[in-house]
């Protein structure tokens, strides 16, 4: 059954890096892969037209889409909007939060051709491949109440942080499933010696274990992960954890790869549709001088292929091609060294389109 594919270039360098993954699924749709394309606006492309950064139109499509290729949204030229909600960023949670979209995956993935550009010794990131299960609809950043009100003469601000067994259910079932794929560590982050809800995060998790007897679970408290993360990243395989410990320690592991123009993600729902993105925001400091890194976005359509299409093996071409590129000394301005030969984006493009062809 052909399924669809809704790309959303958004602003900054969004639209420069989407053009060149979008050849690439253009490559695997001409290698056989059942696809219909179309593009749609999001974030401050969609509010300069619509006067919202989620049309309806927009959120019609998505809903309709089995996987979603988003560039970045944001920029200086909307900073200065003063209702928040229509806000580019707004448009971006709007469709994780119309699609129920809980789990994000943030692979962090060095490079051997990249090692030098960490900032940890080459020896502890050299050959890195962590993946952090990020719960991401749910936790601290939405509970209620919340809010800033006058309590006894002062502001005083707060924040809920709730989870319910369900919501740690479905997020540990993903982390479990995906451990069982790769080398079958689980490490679940928590910070169950101060924060109840983290308790009963531990409690689920231990109860699902039994069920993955060939996975190995493990827990941490989330200080010593960050710790861990830059004494000896290599330990970890999976990592599981809520949404703010994930935002705070996903970043974290990402500029252990050294090269944010790198790194891919995915954002699924329970049945398998999802929003697949570079980490990176739309760089407005380098939008429009068809130099930014496009590697992030291709290898996010990997994992569109792998997770939401079932096309593991034009998602592996795909990640050979990219290392290939890498092989021939290619890079683009962000990722640099002695050596090396910077290009363009489109050049980038051109060459993995070109490896992708020929492997
Ligand atoms: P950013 O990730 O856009 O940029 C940080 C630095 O990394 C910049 O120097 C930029 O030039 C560089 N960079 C990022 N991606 C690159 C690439 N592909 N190639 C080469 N260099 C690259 O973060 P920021 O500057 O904090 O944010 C800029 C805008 O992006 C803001 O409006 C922010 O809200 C938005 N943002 C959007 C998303 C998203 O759409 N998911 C995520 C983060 C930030």
């Amino acid at each position: 059954m052909t399924q669809k594919i809704l790309v959303l270039p958004g602003d900054g360098i969004g639209p420069e890096i989407t053009a060149q993954a979008s050849r690439i699924l253009a490559a695997c749709q001409a290698r056989g892969l059942d696809v219909e394309i179309e593009e749609g606006l999001l974030g401050g492309a969609a509010y300069d037209v619509h006067g919202e950064p989620l049309p309806a139109e927009t959120l019609e499509k998505a809903r309709a889409a089995r996987g979603i290729l988003l560039g970045a949204v944001g920029g200086p030229k909307w900073d200065r909007i003063e209702d928040l909600a229509k806000r580019p960023e707004k448009g971006l949670l709007g469709v994780r939060k119309q699609l129920g979209l809980f789990g994000n995956l943030r692979p962090a993935i060095t490079y051997p051709q990249l090692a030098e550009a960490s900032s940890l010794k080459r020896e502890l990131v050299a050959g890195l491949d962590i993946m952090i299960v990020r719960e991401l609809t749910g936790g601290i950043y939405f509970g209620q109440p919340r809010g800033i009100e006058e309590r006894d003469g002062e502001r005083v601000g707060f924040n809920t942080y709730v989870y319910s067994e369900s919501e740690i259910e479905r997020i540990g079932r993903v982390a479990f499933e995906m451990a069982q794929k790769r080398n079958k560590k689980l490490c679940s982050v928590d910070k169950a010696n101060v924060l109840e809800v983290t308790i009963l995060w531990r409690e689920v998790m231990e109860r699902l274990a039994p069920e993955y007897p060939d996975v190995e679970l493990s827990h941490m408290y989330v200080d010593n992960a960050a710790m861990q993360l830059v004494r000896a990243p290599k330990q970890f395989d999976v990592v599981v954890t809520g949404n703010m410990f994930g935002d705070i320690l996903s970043d974290a592991a990402a500029m252990l790869t050294g090269s944010i123009g790198m790194l891919p993600s995915a954002s699924l729902n329970e049945s398998g549709q999802g929003m697949y993105e570079p980490c990176h925001g739309s760089a407005p400091d380098i939008a429009g001088q068809g130099v930014a890194n496009p590697l992030a976005t291709i290898l996010s359509v990997a994992m569109m292929l792998r997770y939401s299409l079932d096309a593991p093996t034009l998602a592996k071409r795909i990640e050979e091609a990219v290392g290939k590129v890498l092989d021939d000394g290619l890079r683009t301005a962000d990722i640099a060294s002695e050596g090396t030969r910077t290009v363009s984006t489109i050049e980038m493009g051109d060459a993995v389109l070109a490896a992708f062809e020929a492997l």
